[in-house]
This record gives structure tokens, sequence and C-alpha cells, in this order.
């Protein structure tokens, strides 16, 4: 038997989530969001293109979008993860599970983390006739709109709209920056969104995006690379010559430097040589609180993507050099 959207929609808005008035703010109707946060975020990455099958990763792409519907509307200081609906979905009827090869489904099992969903679930799959409605456009807009208007009260349902137009945007800007090396300055963002704000949020997002994807989460400078287990990464995406006075979001204007490179190259106290050798200040030399192990990353070859177009370009790396590294002590 075909279910339709009408079917869908009915599903959508009597999902179940815990109801504990005491645990969830009146925002979220004194319900919890994990469950329609997951599915707006499913739905946005459809509507991009990253998700174009019946087949749903537990991807660190799909829980940065949960983490950012997360962070926009509940309050400062909780975290949810999305193993948590991911795994519990399946009860809603519509949503199966894949095991990884060797492990069976068992009901009621404690999913605590993005890794160890990953370790037990290859994805999920939604019926093919709902996934079928998810991507048309039309029919993708009215189910976001029935999770927002159903779970969300009144004064917060604009703000989770405006996250799904944030998120959407970001991973196109994202695969712009991603799909040349050429200036990336005339990306023309969709013509709903006017403001200035959301606007910045957006070239944030996706210049971040792009960024750590380019350098698979490892510091340029350093090496590092850590993720924990909800796939938070170490690495932020810095820009050579800052946003503000270069409005260049080229890859070539960036590198993924974890805190303290980032912070150690805005001060000039870490540099990049023309032969792309870490370059450490002799600043650093002078007080012995700093960290030791940055004398030893002196002369290293620094991180770069595989392909070559989307190195740090040396003309940026050399205004760099120029204007802010410290020469001496
Ligand atoms: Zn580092």
């Amino acid at each position: 038997m075909n279910s339709s959207l009408d079917d869908y929609t009915r599903l959508f808005s009597s999902l179940r989530t815990d109801k504990n008035q005491k645990r969830w703010l009146s925002h979220t109707c004194n319900r919890a969001p994990h469950k329609p946060f997951l599915l707006l975020s499913i739905l946005d990455l459809i509507a991009t293109g990253s998700i174009n099958k019946n087949f749903i990763e537990p991807s660190f792409e799909l829980a940065e979008t949960f983490a950012g519907y997360w962070t926009r509307v509940m309050p400062i200081g909780t975290s949810g993860s999305m193993s948590y609906p991911f795994y519990h979905l399946a009860s809603a009827g519509f949503w199966h599970l894949i095991t990884q090869p060797n492990v069976q489904h068992v009901k009621g099992r404690n999913i605590s983390s993005v890794k160890r969903l990953r370790e037990l679930y290859h994805g999920g799959k939604f019926d093919d006739d709902l996934f079928s409605i998810m991507i048309n456009e039309k029919s993708r807009r009215k189910l976001q709109s029935v999770l927002i208007t159903t779970f969300f009260s009144p004064e917060i349902q604009p703000i989770v709209f405006e996250q799904g137009v944030i998120n959407q945007n970001a991973t196109q800007y994202s695969a712009e920056l991603l799909s040349t090396a050429e200036p990336a300055n005339q990306f023309i963002l969709t013509k709903d969104v006017t403001k200035k704000r959301i606007k910045n949020k957006i070239r944030d997002q996706g210049f971040r995006k792009a960024i750590v994807k380019l350098y698979e989460h490892r510091c340029s400078l350093c090496g590092i690379r850590m993720l924990t287990p909800e796939g938070h990464t170490i690495v932020e995406a810095a820009h050579i010559i800052p946003w503000n006075e270069s409005h260049n979001d080229n890859p070539q204007n960036g590198m993924a430097l974890c805190r303290l490179c980032h912070w150690s190259f805005d001060e000039g106290l870490m540099g990049v040589g023309e032969d792309y050798e870490v370059l450490i200040s002799p600043a650093v030399r002078q007080d012995n609180n700093f960290p030791g192990h940055m004398e030893t990353l002196s002369g290293r070859g620094i991180f770069k993507p595989h392909d070559t177009l989307f190195w740090p370009k040396q003309d940026n790396l050399e205004v760099h050099r120029k204007t802010k590294f410290r020469l001496f002590r």
C-alpha cells in the first residue's frame, strides 16, 4: 500500500517524544526536540543534495547540522546527541536502521554517542514512499513546516526556520568554495536571504565546512587531529588574511588550525615560509612559559590538502609574513 504526504504529515506531527515538563522548556512545547531536529537536519541535507539516496549515514556532517539547531534553539550549556533520535526514531515505523555486519539490532540499547552509533549501525533508511516525498521540494517544505509548527512555540518558530535557511545555504556555499580554486566571492546567496547577520553566518559556516573537509580535521601547522565521540573537532577554519581585510573565503586564503596554532598564527608567533615550512617566531623563545613543542615544529612541512589547487597561496602567506609574523624577540 502506498502512503501519501498526508499520512506522513500525520506521522511527523505525532512523533513520540519525552514530555518531561521540568526538563523541556516552553520553547519546545515542553517536549524533547531530538527527533524534530534530526528530521529537520536530514531535510536540509536532502535540499542541498548532500543526501541524494535513501540511505542516511550517521555522518559528522549530519551531527553538525543537528548541533547547529540545538545551539540555536536550546538554552546555553545544554547539549544533545544526534545518536539518540537516530536510534529511537525506529519506533516511528517509517525509519529503518541498518546494522553493521555481524551486529544485531537490539531494542532499547543505550547509544551514548555518534561514535558508538557508527560502530553499531551503518545507517538508516526511510520508507521508499516517504523518501520519494522528501526529495520533492514542495512536499519537503510541508514536512519541515509540520515539524516546526508542531514541536516549537510560535516565538521560536522563525528561528528554527532561519536555521534551516542557514544550513542549506552554508552547505551550498561550501560546495561552491570546493568546486573551484577561482575567487569565490561572486557567490550569490538565495534571494530570500537579505539580512547581513544571516549572510555572515552562512559565510562563516560554509567556509568552515570547506576548510575542515579539505584538511580532514587536521591542524595544518602542528598536525594534531582530534575528534570527540560526538564528532566535535579540534580545528577551526582560519583566514590567512583576515576576512575583514580581504573579504576572501577562497580556500587558498584558509587553513585548518587547532586553537593554539590559530591564536599563535593570528598573533604572529607562527607563520608559514616560502617552502611551506612552519616558522616559529623568535618571540616564542623569550618566555619560558611558551609550550616547548612549538619549537620542535620549526622547519617542519605544514599539512596541506591533497589537491594542490587548494593549497594556501604563497601571496597570502607572504602578506602574513610581512604584516603579522614577528621577526624579532
Ligand atoms: Zn595546531
